[in-house]
């Protein structure tokens, strides 16, 4: 195996043996093989945009392909067989299509030779593990072509994720399904290393529009968020806690328990769900518990009731646990040995009746930690607070704005992020979103005239909101530039769909992003290079000479 599509990599270098983060080498060859899988569709997918055929059903199909294969997501190599013989079979119907309007249009058979991936097939489970040994990662030898490849797939994972929630609230666009296909299907060509750079370019852009899209979906389904003071301790009821990013789930498991003496707490990304409007009318909404996503083996056996992981950060079980049985998953993510919720069918609802008789057979959760935090401040929110911002900034209470947006995760060296969070000047405003906020959502900063030290957007996906709010700052400061607004950038990431939101804020021309806490293994120093260069992409420092550099504007 080699894997290295997240920060924590082996040496920061590649996982050869397992990962990291636990990934066994069957299931990073089965990913592997999944995502050839899924290049061969779009090298049809490319083929077929041509003659005008768009496919909205392949399209989330393999949108939903890639989401299985981000960090943490999926573990189940069951369902990684399965999900490569259904884009054998996604591949063949695609084909089809093709074939008929080529011969409909040119009045001949399509006769070019195609890539492998197009053509490779086997319904045997056993040669799958075989095959990926040939497809992987480092099948490419150009240690600078392997690097921009793995950074469009990479991003293009986050990508699809957003887009895979959107769909899931009836939002689709066919320009996202046309890109994915079109950058799956250039990493089986020998393109030029400005073709490469445009096309991750233009990933930064669709991630935009992905990230729009979501938010579109999220705030017409269940309202714009809203400030809101969440509740960190723990009630008398039993509990369901619900994790991931996935708001139908939050909005059905809420549906369902209503009136049943079951509570519904948020982990990790979930949080955000207590700032939807939509959320707040069911009173057994009690709050989130715990804290970012690996902290999860501990916090999970702590809250004596059912867990629902909706998508990603679902981590290793250990053999000593007492939530096997009642951790349950659903959507793209899967762990072997762990219940399935299975999809809804024709526009019906999931079933999670099976997750709220175990709760109410389970204790109540123990308290962990007590008192409040305040999050909800997306876009909508913080325009709406425009004016007293501005205030500020022209008066001079907040001298800077900081995001420190993205992921958390375990490396000590993300002690940094609390620490900047700690030590920068009590004149400057966080901006965040993400599971990076853990670090420090929940230490007393205190305020500036109302408005807290510490704005949170929301999940990952609602960066977008913090991309938002600083183009209605430049507006209002009638700014040419966005790097001319007092913002800096201290961008923690952890996994693919933080590298999604990073080529979004190059792709609207942000620069002079601080990236840590190191920079990512996918990247080859020629690649790095050309970000220097054309973004002033830095690592991290100190937390002392980062904070003076950004306080000077640097
Ligand atoms: S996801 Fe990260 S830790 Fe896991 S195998 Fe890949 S690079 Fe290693
Ligand atoms: S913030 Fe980062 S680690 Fe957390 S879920 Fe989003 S991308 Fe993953």
């Amino acid at each position: 195996m080699f894997c290295f599509q997240c920060q924590e990599t082996a040496k920061n270098t590649g996982c050869t043996v397992k990962g990291v983060c636990g990934k066994p080498e069957e299931t990073a060859n089965l990913q592997d093989l999944l995502i050839y899988a899924l290049r061969g569709i779009a090298v049809y997918g490319e083929k077929a945009k041509e003659l005008g055929i768009h496919d909205k059903e392949t399209g989330l199909f393999v949108a939903q392909g890639l989401f299985t294969t981000i960090t943490n997501a999926n573990w189940d190599n069951d369902r990684f067989v399965a999900l490569i013989k259904e884009a054998f079979k996604q591949r063949d119907a695609l084909k089809e299509k093709f074939l008929v309007a080529y011969k409909e249009k040119n009045g001949k058979d399509f006769d070019e030779k195609l890539h492998d991936s197009a053509i490779w097939f086997s319904d045997n489970a056993d040669e799958f593990n075989e095959k990926a040994k040939s497809v992987g990662v480092l099948s490419t030898e150009n240690e600078d072509v392997r690097s921009l490849r793995e950074l469009l797939i990479i991003g293009l994972k986050g990508v699809a994720a957003y887009a895979d929630h959107a769909a899931l609230l009836g939002f689709e666009k066919e320009a996202i399904y046309d890109f994915i296909m079109e950058a799956l299907a250039s990493t089986t060509k020998d393109l030029s290393v400005d073709d490469m750079v445009a096309l991750v370019m233009k990933a930064g852009e669709v991630s935009v529009n992905t990230m729009a899209l979501l938010d579109q979906a999220n705030t017409t389904a269940y309202g714009n968020p809203e400030i809101t003071e969440v509740n960190i301790g723990v009630g008398k009821n039993p509990g369901i806690l619900i994790s991931g990013h996935d708001l139908k789930d939050m909005e059905e498991l809420l549906e369902q328990t209503k009136g049943t003496g079951v509570d519904v707490y948020t982990h990790g990304e979930m949080l955000p769900a207590n700032y939807y409007p939509a959320f707040k009318k069911y009173d057994h909404f009690f709050g989130n518990y715990g804290n970012a996503w690996y902290h999860q083996n501990k916090e999970f056996e702590s809250f004596n009731g059912p867990i629902l992981m909706t998508t990603n950060c679902i981590i290793p079980i250990k053999k000593n646990n007492t939530y096997q049985d009642r951790i349950f998953t659903t959507g793209m993510t899967g762990y072997p040995g762990v219940k399935h919720i299975s999809d809804r069918l024709d526009g019906g609802s999931k079933d999670f009746s099976g997750i709220i008789e175990k709760a109410k057979t389970c204790n109540t959760p123990t308290e962990i930690e007590t008192g409040k935090i305040v999050g909800g401040f997306a876009h909508n929110q913080v325009i709406a607070l425009a004016d007293k911002v501005v205030d500020a900034v022209k008066s001079g209470a907040i001298k800077r704005f900081v995001v420190m947006a993205g992921c958390d995760g375990r490396q000590k060296s993300r002690s940094y992020y609390t620490e900047v969070a700690e030590k920068l000047p009590r004149d400057t405003v966080i901006l965040t979103a993400g599971c990076a906020k853990y670090r420090y959502n929940k230490l007393d900063l205190g305020d500036i005239g109302g408005i807290p030290r510490v704005l949170d957007a929301g999940q990952c996906n609602d960066s977008y909101s913090l991309v938002v709010i600083a183009l209605k700052l430049k507006e209002v400061f009638e700014l040419d530039n966005i790097n001319d607004l007092p913002i800096s950038y201290d961008i923690a990431w952890y996994e693919q769909k933080a590298v999604a939101v990073l080529l979004a804020l190059l792709f609207l021309g942000v620069k002079g992003i601080r990236l840590g806490p190191t920079l990512p293994a996918f990247l080859s120093p020629n690649v790095v290079k050309v970000l220097v260069d054309k973004f002033d992409i830095k690592p991290i420092g100190t937390v002392e000479t980062d904070i003076e550099a950004m306080m000077a504007g640097k």
